[in-house]
C-alpha cells in the first residue's frame, strides 16, 4: 500500500486527461481527476464538436440554394441562431455526461474544482481547500486563446470561447487571424448569413499549408462573399452606439457587431503551481516533456495541448493512452507524430496529410506533382462554379507518395483514408493500381496520370 492518497492525479478532464485516467484506472490504478470547468475539455465543450455542429448548420445554405438545380423548390428558408445554440448545448451536455459517466464507471474520484500543484506529489484543491497527495500527477490542462493584451479596446473582442454562445448572430463580424479557427469561423458565419471580414497579418492565410490549398481556399472564400484583408492588423478598437469600429494599421476602419480574435492558443499553465513543484516550462508556458510525456520532475507528466507539441485532439488522446499503458499497463510505447492527417473545416474544406510541395522540395529532393481541379457533379447541376482541388506530392526517385492535399467537399473524410496509405508508404504506382470508385470525387486520387508541368513564364 502506497503512502499517497492516489496513484494518479489528473488535472484537466479533456481529451488527453480523461483517456489517461480511464486507461490507468482500467489497470487498477487509484485515480483522481480534477476539472474546474466542464468535463470533455475544449474539444467537446468549445472546440471541435460544437464547431463541427456549426459547420453543418452553415452548409445548409448551399443545400437550399443548390436544391433548385435538382428540381426542388425551397421557399425562403429561415435560420434561427438561438435554436442552433440550444441544440448544440443539448448535444455537448449529453457528451459531457458520457465523459463523466466513463470516469465514474472506472472508479475514478472526480473533483469538480480547480487543482494546483504545491509540490512534486501534492495538489491543492482551490474550492474545498483540500490537499491531496499522489504518486504521479498528470497535467492535461490544454490551451487557451491568445489575445493581444496591449491593443486598445481589446476588452470589446470575443474569442472562440464566446463565439459558440453569442446571444444573437452578428450581422457583421470581423475575425482576426489566418489559422484554423479564424478560417473555420469565417466560413461558419458566412454560411449562416453574417457579413464576414477576415483580417490576417501576413501575405496569405493558413501559413504552413500547401500553397495551392491556401490560394484555392482564399479564392473560394472570396467568391462566397468573405472579405479577406491581408498584411494588416488592428491598432485599436472602439465601441460606439452602432457596434464596434476597428482601426487598422493601414489607416482603414472596419465596422462590426462583433470582432473575434483567433490568433493562436497558448498552454494553460498560468497559476498552476508548476514552479512550486519545480516543473520546467518553455517560452510559451508549455510543460516540457520527453517522449514518455515525463517532465523534469519524475512524478509529473503532461499530455495534450499543454505540452505545445501537435495541438490536435486525436494526438492528445494518443498521448494520454500511451502514458497510461506505459506507466500502469506494463506496455511502454510512444506516439508516432509522422503523417498526422488534419482538416480545416472551412467551406470548402481542406484535408491534408504528409508533406506540402515546399516541404517536399526542401533539401533538394526531386519530386513529381500531380494536380486535378474540377467541378464536382453536384456543383454542376447546382450551377455553382466552385472547384475541387486535389494534389499528390510524389518522390521522383522512390515513387513514394509524400503528401495528399484536397480542397473540396468531404476532403477531411477522404484524407483520413489516404493517411493509411501514406503510413503504409504507398507509392504512386499503388495509387494507380487501386481501382477507381465511380462516380466519386476521391477517384481522382487514383486516376491522375500526368505529371503537373509548371506554366512557362
Ligand atoms: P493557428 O496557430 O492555427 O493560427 C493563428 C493565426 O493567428 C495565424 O494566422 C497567425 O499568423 C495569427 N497570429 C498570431 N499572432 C498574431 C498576432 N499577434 N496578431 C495577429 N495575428 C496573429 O491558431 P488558431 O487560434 O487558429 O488555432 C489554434 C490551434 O487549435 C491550431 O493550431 C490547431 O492546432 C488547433 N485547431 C485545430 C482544428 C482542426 O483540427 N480542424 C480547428 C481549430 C483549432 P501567422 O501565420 O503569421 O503566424
Amino acid at each position: 500500500m502506497t503512502a499517497f492518497d492516489f496513484d494518479l492525479f489528473v488535472i484537466g478532464a479533456g481529451s488527453g486527461g480523461v483517456r489517461a485516467a480511464r486507461v490507468a484506472a482500467s489497470y487498477g490504478a487509484r485515480v483522481a481527476i480534477a476539472e474546474e470547468f466542464r468535463f470533455g475539455g475544449t474539444c467537446v465543450i468549445r472546440g471541435c464538436v460544437p464547431k463541427k455542429l456549426l459547420v453543418y448548420a452553415s452548409r445548409f445554405a448551399d443545400d437550399f440554394s443548390d436544391a433548385s438545380g435538382f428540381g426542388w423548390s425551397v421557399d425562403d428558408p429561415d435560420f434561427d441562431w438561438p435554436s442552433l445554440v440550444a441544440a448544440k448545448e443539448k448535444e455537448i451536455t449529453r457528451l459531457e455526461g458520457l465523459y463523466r459517466g466513463t470516469l465514474q464507471r472506472v472508479g475514478a474520484t472526480v473533483f469538480q474544482e480547480r487543482a494546483v500543484l504545491t509540490g512534486p506529489n501534492t495538489v491543492s484543491l482551490q474550492k474545498s481547500g483540500k490537499t491531496i497527495t499522489a504518486a504521479r500527477i498528470l497535467i492535461a490542462t490544454g490551451a487557451k486563446p491568445n489575445l493581444d493584451a496591449a491593443l486598445p479596446g481589446i476588452e470589446h473582442v470575443i474569442t472562440s470561447n464566446e463565439a459558440f454562445d453569442l446571444k444573437v448572430l452578428p450581422s457583421r463580424i470581423t475575425i482576426a487571424g489566418g489559422g484554423y479557427i479564424a478560417v473555420e469561423f469565417a466560413s461558419i458565419f458566412n454560411g449562416l448569413g453574417s457579413e464576414v471580414t477576415l483580417l490576417y497579418r501576413g501575405e496569405k492565410i493558413l501559413r504552413g499549408f500547401d500553397e495551392d490549398m491556401r490560394d484555392g481556399l482564399t479564392t473560394a472564400m472570396q467568391a462566397r462573399g468573405i472579405h479577406v484583408i491581408t498584411n494588416d492588423v488592428f491598432t485599436s478598437i472602439d465601441k460606439t452606439r452602432n457596434g464596434l469600429v476597428g482601426h487598422l494599421k493601414s489607416g482603414t476602419t472596419i465596422e462590426a457587431d462583433q470582432i473575434m480574435f483567433a490568433i493562436g492558443r497558448s498552454p494553460n499553465t498560468s497559476e498552476l503551481g508548476l514552479a512550486d513543484a519545480g516543473v520546467k516550462c518553455g517560452v510559451s508556458g508549455e510543460v516540457i516533456v520527453d517522449d514518455a510525456n515525463q517532465s523534469n520532475v519524475p512524478s509529473v507528466y503532461a499530455v495534450g495541448d499543454v505540452t505545445n507539441r501537435v495541438s490536435l485532439t486525436p494526438v492528445a488522446i494518443r498521448e494520454g493512452h500511451a502514458f497510461a499503458d506505459s506507466v500502469y499497463g506494463g506496455n511502454p510505447w510512444t506516439v508516432d507524430y509522422a503523417t498526422i492527417p488534419t482538416a480545416v473545416f472551412s467551406t470548402p474544406e481542406i484535408g491534408t496529410v504528409g508533406l506540402t510541395e515546399s516541404e517536399a522540395r526542401s533539401g533538394g529532393r526531386e519530386i513529381d506533382i500531380y494536380k486535378a481541379a474540377f467541378r464536382p457533379m453536384r456543383v454542376i447541376l447546382a450551377g455553382r462554379d466552385e472547384r475541387t482541388l486535389m494534389k499528390l506530392i510524389v518522390d521522383a526517385k522512390s515513387n513514394a507518395v509524400l503528401g495528399v492535399h484536397i480542397l473540396g467537399p468531404d476532403a477531411g473524410e477522404i484524407v483520413q483514408m489516404a493517411a493509411i496509405a501514406l503510413r503504409l508508404k504507398a507509392t504512386k504506382a499503388d495509387f494507380d493500381q487501386t481501382m477507381a470508385l465511380h462516380p466519386s470525387a476521391a477517384e481522382e486520387l487514383v486516376t491522375m496520370r500526368d505529371k503537373w508541368v509548371p506554366p512557362v513564364a
